[in-house]
């Protein structure tokens, strides 16, 4: 495997939205649209330079792909969501990168915890020590259990 010369961005088919929210937490700018037609697919990812990921056998026949203008890696069929997320890593030598909003992709921003008061459950403030901001969707987002078990299993799967 050669080293990685860039940090691809990623368009996961209709069937890969599970991968997708995955790729996020591992750092990685995916798009997922749901119900996506393939040819809409296929355009949209050209235009903004992603890379496809696909479980679709026949897609990787388009012109569009054979002939290199879309790059795209076909993702085996019956892995778990964790086991694509690691044949992606491995296949494209991928390295885990600082977190993104796993529900659009966008980059997060570390708030002062004092700035989260108003709008995170008051649980969620007692209890967690960081927070941030999604800068796309602007979702406040905390590192509460949900992501530790997330944080934990992208580590063991660096690992
Ligand atoms: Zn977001």
């Amino acid at each position: 495997m050669t080293e990685p010369r860039e940090q691809p961005a990623f368009y996961c088919d209709a069937m890969l939205g599970g991968l997708a929210r995955w790729l996020r937490a591992a750092g990685y700018d995916a798009r997922y649209d749901y119900g996506i037609d393939d040819s809409v697919l296929l355009q949209r990812a050209r235009d903004e330079g992603r890379l496809i990921l696909s479980s679709d056998g026949p897609l990787f026949m388009r012109k569009i792909i054979k002939q290199g203008t879309v790059r795209a890696l076909f993702v085996p069929r019956g892995m778990s969501r964790l086991g694509q997320l690691h044949f992606v890593m491995k296949s494209l030598n991928l390295r885990l990168l600082r977190p993104r909003c796993m529900a659009c992709g966008g980059e997060l921003a570390e708030l002062q915890k004092h700035e989260a008061i108003d709008e995170a459950p008051p649980l969620a403030y007692k209890r967690c020590g960081r927070f941030w901001r999604c800068l796309r969707c602007g979702r406040l987002l905390w590192n509460g259990t949900h992501w530790k078990r997330v944080e934990q299993k992208l580590l063991e799967l660096a690992g």
